[in-house]
């Protein structure tokens, strides 16, 4: 016969929640500084489940995928007692249940609201340049 595993406790108010904070992870990304850098990211925006945001000024992919240890019949941990530092640091008080407001500065939902901030940014012709430089590279080829 199996061994039967504890199941973990949930405390407070993450009894409630369905467990938001386990749902996404997000990644620091380094600040665009050119049309190049903002291209980047619209290609990271190309993709499903990604967004990004700015945060006091910092740079975030966020990649909605769920933890593949959240239990999707009670919403919780799995392996509870050997959860990553990272989530034992997650505070309660502004997570994702308790505070539903952020801070955010810029929130890209995909590439085509990329593709108008650059627009603003660096002019209405911003993406021409990506056929310029192709143009180019043919040329030199010849
Ligand atoms: S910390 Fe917040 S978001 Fe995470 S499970 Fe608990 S209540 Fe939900
Ligand atoms: S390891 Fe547990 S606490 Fe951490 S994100 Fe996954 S389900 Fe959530």
């Amino acid at each position: 016969m199996a061994a039967k595993t504890k199941k973990p406790l949930r405390k407070g108010l993450c009894v409630k929640c369905t467990g938001l904070c386990c749902r996404y992870f997000a990644l620091p990304l380094d600040t665009p500084e050119d049309w190049g850098d903002y291209d980047d990211i619209r290609w990271f925006l190309c993709h499903e489940d990604i967004t990004v945001f700015v945060e006091e000024g910092d740079w975030y992919l966020n990649v909605k995928n769920k933890c593949k240890y959240l239990s999707e019949k009670g919403h919780h941990c799995d392996i509870y007692d050997k959860r990553p530092k990272i989530c034992r640091g997650y505070e309660i008080d502004t997570c994702d249940f308790t505070s539903n407001e952020y801070d955010h500065e810029l929130y890209f939902k995909d590439d085509h609201q990329m593709e108008e901030y650059m627009k603003i940014k660096f002019g209405d012709k911003v993406l021409d340049k990506l056929e310029r430089k192709k143009k180019r590279k043919k040329k030199r080829k010849k």
